[in-house]
């Protein structure tokens, strides 16, 4: 049986899921011997670019009408998408200024060389093509990334965890820095996955994974209201990685 074809590739982002990938180390050879990546441009000189895939593997954000172009590209040559990372999922930190005039932030930036960049607001795949599974996280978690490639193997969809970093934080019996220090801790309303990495550092969650499915952005504002911290500060904190995400929550 020939092995299934794999591309991965990355749009606007640090590549970081990229990297992680690369990092499984011990496992990569395992992992190639069983699928065929075709197309791999971050580990690879010789890719071929225009075969059909079974699974094309996407991070980072739509920010440019190129980005957009290429997007549709890979979706026309894979049977499954998936999106690889906050960025591909939602949006992530260049989706913060999405409602920002662009023009005006080129401009700024760059002068009038600016305005000629092929520069858009920035989009999550979703919003451009359909995505078959999505793998958040900022970066992705290594062992997310290899159970998606043994449930996809399998023909499965992976299921990941669908309660909050709280849940994983409380379960490492920390004290909670939220209601305990009054610190301005995300953990309630995003994706857990992480075994709340930064809690258990006593560094409070800044959301880096996206909001999970049942997030209450309206009750975590107001409880942080309540320990006194300043409501500006509060919303710019909770759509740094996924504005939209969180405002369809709240
Ligand atoms: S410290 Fe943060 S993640 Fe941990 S329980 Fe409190 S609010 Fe949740
Ligand atoms: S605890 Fe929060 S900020 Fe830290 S890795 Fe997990 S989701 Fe990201």
């Amino acid at each position: 049986m020939s092995k299934p074809r794999v591309g991965i590739f990355g749009l606007t982002g640090c590549a970081g899921d990229q990297l992680v990938i690369l990092n499984c180390e011990d496992r990569l050879l395992d992992i190639v011997a069983l699928i065929d990546v075709r197309d791999f441009l971050m580990a690879s000189s010789e890719n071929d670019a225009a075969c059909p895939l079974d699974v094309a593997l996407v991070e980072g954000a739509v920010a440019s009408r190129r980005d957009a172009e290429r997007l549709r590209a890979i979706r026309n040559r894979a049977k499954t998408l998936v999106a690889l990372g906050t960025c591909a999922v939602w949006g992530g930190v260049a989706a913060m200024d999405r409602g920002a005039d662009r023009r005006k932030l080129l401009e700024e930036v760059y002068g009038e060389a600016g305005l000629r960049y092929d520069a858009a607001p920035t989009q999550a795949l979703h919003e451009v093509v359909k995505v078959d599974l999505n793998i958040t996280g900022c970066p992705i978690e290594k062992d997310q990334f290899l159970a998606a490639i043994a449930h996809l193997l399998a023909g499965n969809t992976p299921i990941y965890p669908a309660y909050p970093v709280c849940t994983e934080c409380r379960m490492l019996e920390n004290n909670c820095l939220l209601i305990e220090r009054g610190e301005l801790c995300c953990g309630p309303i995003t994706a857990a996955g992480c075994n709340a990495r930064c809690p258990n550092l006593r560094i409070p969650c800044v959301g880096c994974r996206g909001p999970v499915a049942d997030a209450n952005a309206s009750s975590l504002l107001a409880t942080l209201e309540e320990k006194g911290l300043d409501r500006q500060r509060i919303a710019a904190r909770l759509a740094t990685f996924a504005p939209e995400g969180v405002a369809q929550r709240s």
